[in-house]
């Protein structure tokens, strides 16, 4: 399997550090706020990537971790704690609060059919790791103080940079306004933020520093060493990450310890909608409780983030959801009525395969199981093919296999009757028909070979 390492940005091929354990760190939300479809896309990504390992016969050990403090409102170093506001806002604790968009964040992974990360660590329950990786850093003389917090001196660390090739200086260059003019360089960073003078924070903690939380970038440098120890083989995350969080997860982790923090970078593209940005103030930041509202399943979503390679802008519309959930619906219709499941297609699961291990190229291997399902092979052997591809498609193929779909006599009635006014060439009765049919749950599909009934 070759894979994009953007540290370097190497076409390579993968092999695992150790053995056939292959270990993973997917950065994760910050749980103030319902996930956006943008964000789902970076898991849905990494959970591919999961099961094309899987595939090749590895096993995996994941982690998530669940940012539930620190984040703070400007993703920078001004601004308020994005959990903290929210709570507020809610009238919530912020435990409450990030217990709620936890679990909600949770089962949209589910819904999304998702293989669960091993684990989901909280950053508050990793305080004493941070700490301790802070203190490492100070004895290394790599940070200093200031009046709100301890910073890290980039200028300190020799390659800072390396992953997103941006150089300090250019960096300075493009700083933004606002930054604490305490800082030694604008692209330092806070370890340890003290709380505001004068005013109690919630979530605090004491340390030798001062009162106060840690910056955002620090546990994820904390947990992936408690939970996959120094150089793993893959890191993930959003291009977003690239600049700022993931350069500095590797400043703070090569810093301390002194070996690579991961030795595979992998980003997922932007999601963009009908072309352009997602913003809330577009009001386009649509949720998977958003795509159910208009009556798509999850999974069509999800269908339709594999027609777009990872690293390539994914562009969202109403119209391509309803292409994908009809896509789908398709090959449920096909698995439905298929005979009983024989040899595979050799050839087809070659392609397939091959498809997947360049990179994960997911809008090739969707074109070849296309191929083979318009192809004149018997459709059990295709049922046995599709189920392989399943494995790293995760499109939940096995629930429908074989499953006759239930029309109620009243849709048959329905089915009938449009036959026969398609058959006196009445098209306006037809329409009508199909309309009627439509509004119980059901869609007549005109092929070649007839019509035939699936699911909305
Ligand atoms: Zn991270």
């Amino acid at each position: 399997m070759k894979l994009w390492n953007t540290l370097g940005r190497k076409y390579e091929e993968f092999k695992p550090l150790h053995g056939k354990r292959v270990s993973m760190y997917s950065c994760g939300p910050t749980v103030y706020n319902y996930a956006h479809i943008g964000n789902l896309r970076a898991y849905i990504f990494s959970d591919i990537l999961k099961r094309a390992i899987l595939a090749e016969g590895y096993k995996s050990r994941h982690i998530i971790n669940i940012t539930d403090v620190g984040h703070l409102v400007a993703d920078a170093d001004v601004g308020e704690d994005k959990v903290e506001q929210a709570a507020r806002e809610h009238k919530l604790s912020a435990k409450e609060l990030t217990r709620k968009y936890t679990n909600a964040f949770l089962s949209d992974l589910k819904l999304l059919n998702i293989i669960s990360a091993d684990k989901f660590p909280r950053a508050t329950d990793f305080i004493k790791e941070q700490i301790n990786l802070i203190k490492i850093l100070e004895k290394k003389e790599y940070t200093y103080k200031t009046s709100d917090g301890v910073y890290f001196d980039t200028s300190k660390f020799k390659n800072y940079g390396k992953l997103s090739r941006q150089r300090l200086e250019e960096k300075e260059a493009g700083a933004r306004v606002g930054v604490s003019t305490e800082k030694h360089n604008p692209s330092d960073f806070a370890l340890w933020r003290f709380s505001p003078k004068g005013s109690k924070r919630e979530m605090e903690w004491k340390s030798l520093w001062g009162v106060g939380f840690p910056g955002w970038h620090i546990e994820c440098s904390a947990m992936s060493r408690k939970f996959l120890g120094a150089n793993f083989d893959i890191h993930t995350g959003g291009v977003d990450h690239i600049a700022v969080h993931h350069e500095n997860e590797i400043a703070q982790s090569e810093a301390a310890y002194g070996e690579p923090l991961a030795r595979v970078w992998m980003h997922s593209e932007f999601l963009e909608v009908d072309g352009g940005k997602m913003a809330k103030s577009l009001g386009n930041t649509y949720t998977l409780a958003d795509l159910a509202a208009k009556g798509f399943d999850p999974l069509a979503f999800r269908y339709l983030a594999l027609g777009t390679h990872y690293r390539t802008p994914l562009n969202f519309t109403w119209e391509s959801l309803m292409g994908a959930a009809v896509a789908l619906k398709k090959i449920y219709a096909m698995l439905r009525d298929c005979d009983k499941p024989k040899v595979g297609c050799a050839e087809f699961e070659a392609d397939f395969k091959a498809a997947v291990a360049d990179d994960l190229n997911t809008p090739k291997a969707l074109g070849v199981m296309w191929k083979l399902i318009d192809s004149n092979y018997p459709s059990g052997a295709k049922a046995k093919s599709l189920l392989k591809f399943d494995e790293v498609l995760g499109l939940n193929f096995k629930k429908y296999l074989g499953q006759k779909l239930k029309v109620p006599s009243v849709v048959q009635k329905l089915v009938s009757e449009r036959e026969q006014a398609r058959k006196k060439k009445d098209w306006t009765g037809s329409d009508k028909l199909r309309d009627q049919i439509f509004e119980l749950g059901f869609v007549v599909d005109d092929t070649p070979k007839g019509s035939r009934i699936i699911e909305k």
